[in-house]
Formats: structure tokens, C-alpha cells, sequence
């Protein structure tokens, strides 16, 4: 059976994902412990492992204090300590210290026909990912109960050992972070639904929501095209719109409610369609995976195969165009915010993927030399996991800013 530590995380009203976790040193010995716990969590999160000599160099601590540090987290259940798995030459190896794997975040992303779950370890290995279709856009009670059911699925009779540190859900739509109330999700026709209260309810288990493609952003910039850029802009594009996220200074940012990165609704052309959000030419009016399908006449945009192929005239023209109001929308974001990296998701890669320097070029030559000098547009890396990883470290970055609270 699973054992939920529900009672371990800060309840909705915690701050938001963006918000700093705690000051750098807590105001007391027992702030100082938490933060420094948090840090080694954090370094190990995600990763292969680290050895204590690395933990120390890194963190700048004392070896005693690392010693002590990983001593706690392994008594706490969330590092474990393995010998090296390579000779690291003379003297006494060190050992490594791991995040435990059975520490897991169940993750949800709802979406247009079904609802996909998953299972991540603190150590990032997706445990599982699977798609449950629908007939209809599923409703916020209908998603809730599926994640639920998924919860009995995960149990064997021999108990698998994991150990839920919370659930993570990555929706489609403007969230208010501090209640996880999805305000609006247009294609989940959900209006001011509170999704955490009801995961809560269904599972028993703390709920975070934010919106998808801020994960997404947050994921890349943690594990995919954006590791060790702490300045950067995610574009996701799916079949329902383009969304986005921006990481500044290393962090997500949220806005004062969790609604900033709505990078899809930025204006590229004044003469356009009128877009579902009631403005004119909105980004994703104007460049949509629909149309780019049809103008290849291909399924699936993202296969390998779609830049390799010669195109014709027309199709020619519609890449074009795509490039154009997408080229406009990066320059809004290099002009504003000054990214070191632009990443690009979903069908927005593999339009990239048609022509990268003409999108280079037409970047360069609108936006602001000194803002665009060091800028590169890049395709992600985590592909259809994105959602996953994203929607767990949501949860995760809670329990790394107080490890601790895992035994309250
Ligand atoms: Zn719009």
C-alpha cells in the first residue's frame, strides 16, 4: 500500500512557485539546519548522485557538516548512500550520496480528451506515465477521481514501498497558484474550478496546480535545453494553443497570482483573427499546429522525418508566415526580458526545425542588438514527458524548502 505523508507539506497557502523559498539564512539555528538540508536535497535531486567531497566543495560547508546534513536526510527516508560505482582513484572512494526514488510525486495533466498520470521519483526517474482518454474534455471531478483510481493501481499486495510526497497538476489555463483554483482552461471548458481542493479530496494527498506550460518552462530549464540557464523563455506549442514561461534570474516567474507567461495571447498582428481570449491577433491566432499540419500534409509534426522534406510552394509560404509571427513574438520577449536562451516545445520545435536561420535571422534583425546579442533559440529536450517532470517538481520544490516536514 502506499503510505501518504500528506500531513508532511504546507498546506495551498505556502507561497507560490515563484516566490523565494526562504532567506539564504534562517533566522534561527532550526532555519539554518532546514535551509541547509534543502540544499543538499536540491543537489542531489534530479541527479545520478553526488559524492560528499563534491556536496562539500560545492556548498562551500564543512565535510562534518555534510556529513551530518546527508546523516539526517537519510534518516529522514529522501538520500541514500551508495558505494561509487567507478574507481575515483587513490585513497578511500567517496561515497554517493542518491535522492531516494521511492520518494514520488503523482502528477496530472489534464487535457482536451483524456487525463495523463504519472509517478515521479525524487530522484527524477519517471516511475510511470500513462494517458486515460475520455470521451469529452474530462471535468474537474471526473480528473480528480481518475488520478484516485490510479492511487488504488499503485498498490500491490506485497506494498511497493513508494512513499507519496504529494500530487502536481499541470493544467491547460490561467491558475491561481495560492488556492490551485484553475480559473479559466478554455479547451477543459473549466471555469474557477478548485482543482487542488478536489485531487485533496479524492486522494487524501496535498495538491499543487499550476499552469502546464510554466512547468514546462521550469522543467526544461531544470533538466532539459535550459540546464544552467537562469535566464530563459519557454513557447510550448500543442493542438490546443501556445502557451508559455519564463524563468529570470533562475527562477520561475509567477506574477502577482500565477498568470504571468501567457506568452500565446502576445499581440504579433494587429490585423488578424479575433483570438477565443477576446483580443485581436494573438500569437496563437496566428500560428497553430492545425494549420502547419495541413499546409505539410503530415500527422504528426514532430516526427523526424517533417525537416527533411522538400516543400512545395504553398507550403513554403504557410512556414513562412508561421516563422514570421513567431519571429515577432520572440523579439517582444528578447525586447522585454532579455532571455540568454528561447526555447521552443511542442510543434513550436518542429516549426523551428523547418528553417532555424531564417527564425535566427529574422529575430536578429528585429529585436534590440544589445538585448538579442547573446540570445539562442533552441528546441526542447524532454518531449512529451515534459508535463510530467514539470508537475512533479512542483510538489518536489516543496519538500526540498523543508525536508523536515516529511516526519512532522
Ligand atoms: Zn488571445
Amino acid at each position: 500500500m502506499l503510505r501518504g505523508v500528506t500531513e508532511a507539506l504546507p498546506g495551498p497557502s505556502a507561497p507560490s512557485p515563484g516566490a523565494p523559498l526562504r532567506s539564504p539564512l534562517g533566522s534561527n539555528l532550526d532555519g539554518v539546519r532546514q535551509h541547509n538540508l534543502g540544499t543538499v536535497l536540491r543537489l542531489v535531486h534530479g541527479t545520478p548522485g553526488r559524492s560528499r567531497s563534491e556536496l562539500t566543495r560545492v556548498t562551500g560547508l564543512s565535510r562534518s557538516t555534510i556529513g551530518a546534513l546527508v546523516s539526517e536526510l537519510s534518516a529522514l527516508g529522501l538520500v541514500k548512500e551508495e558505494e561509487p560505482r567507478e574507481p575515483t582513484g587513490v585513497g578511500r572512494p567517496s561515497p554517493i550520496v542518491v535522492a531516494n526514488p521511492d520518494v514520488v510525486v503523482v502528477t496530472v495533466n489534464p487535457e482536451i480528451d483524456g487525463v495523463v498520470v504519472g509517478v515521479v521519483g525524487l530522484d527524477g526517474t519517471v516511475h510511470r506515465r500513462a494517458r486515460h482518454t475520455t470521451d469529452a474534455p474530462p471535468t474537474a471531478p471526473e480528473a480528480a477521481r481518475i488520478v484516485a483510481d490510479q492511487l488504488e493501481g499503485l498498490a500491490t499486495p506485497s506494498g511497493t514501498g513508494l512513499r507519496v510526497a504529494g500530487v502536481g497538476a499541470a493544467v491547460p489555463g490561467s491558475v491561481r497558484v495560492a488556492d490551485g483554483v484553475v480559473r479559466m482552461a478554455p479547451h477543459l471548458e473549466w471555469v474557477d474550478e478548485p482543482f487542488a481542493a478536489l485531487l485533496e479530496e479524492a486522494t487524501g494527498l496535498k495538491a499543487l496546480v499550476a499552469n502546464d506550460a510554466s512547468l514546462g518552462a521550469n522543467a526544461e530549464h531544470l533538466f532539459g535545453a535550459g540546464r544552467g540557464i537562469d535566464d530563459l523563455v519557454y513557447f510550448n506549442g500543442g493542438a490546443g494553443g501556445i502557451g508559455g514561461g519564463v524563468i529570470t534570474h533562475g527562477r520561475p516567474l509567477a506574477g502577482s497570482s500565477g498568470y504571468a507567461g501567457e506568452l500565446g495571447h502576445m499581440l504579433v498582428n494587429s490585423a488578424g483573427d479575433r483570438c477565443h481570449c477576446g483580443a485581436v491577433g494573438c500569437l496563437e491566432t496566428e500560428v497553430s499546429q492545425a494549420r502547419l499540419r495541413d499546409a505539410l500534409g503530415v500527422d504528426d509534426l514532430e516526427a523526424a522525418s517533417v525537416d527533411a522534406e522538400p516543400l512545395d510552394a504553398a507550403s513554403r509560404r504557410e512556414v513562412e508566415r508561421q516563422l514570421g509571427y513567431l519571429a515577432i513574438a520572440i523579439r517582444n520577449a528578447v525586447n522585454v526580458l532579455n532571455p540568454r536562451r528561447v526555447v521552443l516545445g511542442g510543434f513550436l520545435g518542429a516549426l523551428l526545425g523547418l528553417d532555424p536561420a531564417l527564425l535566427d535571422a529574422e529575430v536578429r534583425a528585429q529585436s534590440l542588438a544589445a538585448s538579442a546579442e547573446q540570445v539562442e533559440v533552441v528546441r526542447a529536450e524532454l518531449g512529451a514527458a515534459v508535463l510530467t517532470v514539470g508537475a512533479a517538481e512542483l510538489a518536489f520544490t516543496r519538500l526540498i524548502a523543508d525536508p523536515i516536514a516529511l516526519q512532522r
